[in-house]
């Protein structure tokens, strides 16, 4: 059973008073909050099992090493991924778009060739790829949109050339919501030798992700968005790839043998694992991954596709309503929008002023800004723990605002 106001109660902030008002939090496609559990996770990981990892031979050490292993697994599990080492730890989404940009660059690209794009791409799985463009004289090649606000497949096809090496594309876009059919697209980029990257950030926290079954080349995602802790988050490389990779960046952890003529490096996942790792929020994202299977992503998935099927009728009967994005069958977690000629920025100050939290502005994807002709849009975006009630809430806010202006 899918209790929403127990799952609230997990969650302290949620309690919380905005200007003598009750909280409603509808900005989860930047940060969700975090439960109990993963909070009280990393005071005993802080205060019981703190210990520097790996090479340990004293009892904390090891005691702390198995936690951040058994981390690992936890995630391998929950994205289905073959082995435990095709898990990388960095520092969110972003880190890992940029060190397969620059390793998977520095391996593979060369002057002439071409990197696949998407227009609906967050600024972190776009600038990566135009540093490595310049770098290495290649051609970022970018995919159209159709009017609703999903990608142009034919055009994507289009752009599949033999300078192709590389396609990297949002698995759910952040301001438009559309889940795109990444399964399709990458069989289709597998018929011409083509890897995939994915990026997850805000797939991961919604819907149930198999990599093996999507046969994504590489997978990323960021802890804090799905309930865990800020600045840790998941790179899944195939093992094919991440043994061909070059290291992102040198130091300890990462290193077999270290010698002034030669130094040689360390396995999967640790070559890729520079520096002391971080195990207090790995083990706190693996809480994280256990709280939500406890509740089933099925049920969360079920849970905000009803949120969002009822915000989208209450917000289009506001006179003036603009909903950027696809139909209800294409798209999750996010609802972009404008009413009239209100700026987004008054938008979101104003409804901020009842205790109602949502984003405005370009959402980090100024080229999608561009390509809907705004300069940006309010954006409500759910989660497991938001409720009908504070959709009314936003709706009412929403129009009062409307009707000051
Ligand atoms: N990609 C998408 C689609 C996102 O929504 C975000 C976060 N807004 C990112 C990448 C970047 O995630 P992070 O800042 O956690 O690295």
């Amino acid at each position: 059973m899918f209790d929403v106001n127990a799952i609230r109660s997990e969650f302290p902030i949620l309690s919380k008073k905005i200007y003598g008002k009750d909280l409603v939090y509808l900005d989860n496609g930047a940060t969700t909050q975090k439960p109990s559990c993963v909070v009280k996770k990393i005071e005993d990981n802080y205060f019981n099992v703190n210990a520097n990892i790996h090479r340990g031979v004293h009892y904390l050490s090891m005691q702390a090493t198995e936690a951040h292993e058994e981390a690992r697994r936890v995630v391998q599990d929950f994205i289905h991924a073959e082995h435990a080492h095709e898990i990388i730890f960095t520092r969110g989404t972003t880190e890992g778009i940029n060190l397969v940009a620059s390793s998977f660059g520095e391996e593979f690209c060369s002057e002439g060739d071409e990197i696949i794009v998407t227009t609906m791409e967050h600024h972190s799985n776009i600038v990566p790829w135009q540093i490595l463009a310049q770098r290495k004289k290649l051609n970022l090649k970018v995919v159209k949109l159709t009017d609703d606000g999903m990608l142009d497949l034919a055009h994507l096809y289009s752009l599949f050339s033999d300078k192709t090496k590389l396609l990297a594309l949002t698995h759910v876009s952040n301001v438009l919501g559309t889940i795109n059919p990444v399964a399709d697209i990458i069989r289709n980029a597998h018929l011409r030798n083509i890897p995939v990257l994915v990026d997850g950030a805000q797939s991961i926290p919604h819907m149930a992700v198999d990599v093996q079954a999507l046969d994504a080349d590489f997978y990323l995602f960021s802890a804090h968005k799905i309930y865990g802790p800020t600045g840790i988050g998941i790179l899944y490389g195939k093992e094919k790839w991440l043994n061909k990779l070059p290291p992102y960046q040198g130091g300890g952890e990462m290193i077999a043998q270290v010698s002034f003529e030669k130094t040689t490096f360390n396995e999967l996942p640790f070559k890729f694992e520079a520096g002391t790792p971080d195990y207090i929020g790995s083990t706190a994202l693996a809480e994280a991954l256990r709280f939500v299977n406890k509740i089933g992503m099925d049920n969360i998935t079920a849970h905000e596709n009803e949120l969002m099927k009822y915000a989208m009728t209450e917000l289009q009967k506001i006179p003036g309503m603009r909903i950027f994005g696809p139909s209800l069958a294409h798209r999750s977690g996010v609802i972009s929008f404008l009413v009239g000629d209100i700026h987004h920025y008054d938008m979101g100050m104003l409804l901020d002023k009842l205790g109602i939290a949502v984003r405005t502005g370009h959402h980090c994807a100024q080229p999608l800004m561009h390509a809907l002709e705004v300069e940006g849009t309010v954006r409500a975006s759910f989660s497991l723990y938001n409720t009908k009630e504070e959709i009314d809430k936003l709706a009412e806010g929403v129009e009062r605002v409307a009707k000051m202006f």
